[in-house]
C-alpha cells in the first residue's frame, strides 16, 4: 500500500478525521457530563469466601451518553484521565458512592477506585473527609482501591496522601494485583489492607496450576503481611471453589452478581436479611 503514494495516504485521511472529530467531541462532551449529570455508579456486590455473605459493594461508574448509551468506564476513564475531567468526577463518585453506602445496611461496606490523576490533587483526603462527612457514612465503611499505577511515580507525595486517607480511618486496598511490573515492591511501600487478585489469575486457575500456584502463594503472602485478599472475576463455582480452597478471605465475580444500579440493590439486602 505504501508504494502507491500519496494517493493511498489521502484515502486514509478522512478516516483518520473522523476518529480525531469523534474524539474532540466526545472530549467536549465529557467536560459538560459532570454539571449535565450524566454519570451512573453501578455496584458489584463483594462477598466473604468462607461463609459466602455479602459483605459490601464496588462503585464503578458508567457514562448515560445521550447519543452513544450506557458506556463502561473503559470507553471514557482514560480521556477524562487525560483532560482533568477526572478531577470534578472523581469527587461526584466519592460523594455519590458515599451518599448511597450511607443508606444501606450498618455493615454492608462501599469500595470506591481513584485514578492516578486524582493523586495529583492535592486536597484528596480533605475530599474524601468532606464526602464522609456530608454523608454521614462512617470512614470504617469506606475503601478506597488503588492502582500499582499510582505508585508508579512512586513519590513522597503518593505515599503522605494514602497515609493521609488511611489516617481518615478508611481502608486502602491494591488493586488489579499482579498485572503490573513490580508489584511486590509496591506491597513494600505502604501497608495495603487488602490485595485485589486480578481476574486474569482467577479465569485461568481451573486449566493452570500456574496460576493456581500464583493465587495461593499471594493469598499467603497476604495473610503474612496482614492482609485480607479478594479473588476478581470468579464466574463459575469452580472458580470459587479453588480460590476459596486456596486462601482467598473474599470474593468478586459474576457469580455472586453484575454490577447493577443502586435501585436494584434492595433486592440483596432482602436476601442477606440476617445481616
Ligand atoms: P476494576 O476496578 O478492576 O473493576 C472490575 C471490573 O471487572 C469491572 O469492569 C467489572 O464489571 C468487571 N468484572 C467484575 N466481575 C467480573 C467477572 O466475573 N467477569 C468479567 N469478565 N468481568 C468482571 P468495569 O465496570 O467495566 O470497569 C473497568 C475498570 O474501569 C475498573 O476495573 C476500574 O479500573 C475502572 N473504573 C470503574 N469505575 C471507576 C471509577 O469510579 N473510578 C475510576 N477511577 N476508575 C473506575
Ligand atoms: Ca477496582
Ligand atoms: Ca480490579
Ligand atoms: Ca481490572
Amino acid at each position: 500500500a505504501k508504494m502507491e503514494g500519496r494517493g493511498t495516504c489521502r484515502s486514509f485521511e478522512p478516516g483518520m478525521d473522523a476518529r480525531l472529530q469523534e474524539r474532540r467531541l466526545l472530549e467536549a462532551e465529557l467536560a459538560l457530563a459532570v454539571a449535565q449529570d450524566q454519570f451512573v455508579l453501578h455496584y458489584q456486590p463483594l462477598h466473604d469466601a468462607k461463609t459466602s455473605k455479602l459483605t459490601g459493594f464496588e462503585a464503578l461508574v458508567r457514562w448515560n451518553h445521550p447519543r452513544l448509551g450506557l458506556l463502561p468506564p473503559g470507553e471514557f476513564i482514560q480521556l477524562a484521565e487525560e483532560t482533568g475531567v477526572i478531577e470534578g468526577l472523581g469527587e461526584w463518585i466519592m460523594r455519590q458512592a458515599c451518599a448511597d453506602a450511607a443508606s444501606w445496611p450498618q455493615p454492608v461496606k462501599i469500595a470506591v477506585n481513584l485514578s492516578p490523576a486524582q493523586f495529583k490533587q492535592q486536597g484528596l483526603p480533605l475530599q474524601v473527609a468532606s464526602a464522609l462527612a456530608t454523608s454521614n457514612l462512617l470512614p470504617s465503611r469506606l475503601e478506597l482501591e488503588i492502582t500499582e499505577s499510582v505508585l508508579l511515580a512512586h513519590n513522597e507525595h503518593t505515599i503522605q496522601t494514602l497515609h493521609g486517607l488511611r489516617d481518615l480511618g478508611v481502608s486502602i486496598a491494591m488493586d488489579d494485583f499482579g498485572t503490573g511490573y513490580s508489584s511486590l515492591s509496591y506491597l513494600r511501600s505502604f501497608p495495603f489492607d487488602r490485595i485485589k487478585i486480578d481476574r486474569s489469575f482467577v479465569s485461568l486457575m481451573c486449566e493452570s496450576s500456574e496460576s493456581r500456584a500464583i493465587v495461593k502463594a499471594v493469598a499467603e503472602l497476604g495473610s503474612t503481611l496482614g492482609m485480607t485478599t479478594t479473588a476478581e472475576g470468579v464466574e463459575t463455582q469452580d472458580q470459587y471453589l479453588l480460590v476459596r480452597e486456596n486462601g482467598c478471605t473474599d470474593v468478586q465475580g459474576w457469580l455472586f452478581g453484575r454490577p447493577m444500579p443502586a435501585s436494584q440493590l434492595h433486592v440483596l439486602f432482602e436476601q442477606h436479611a440476617a445481616l
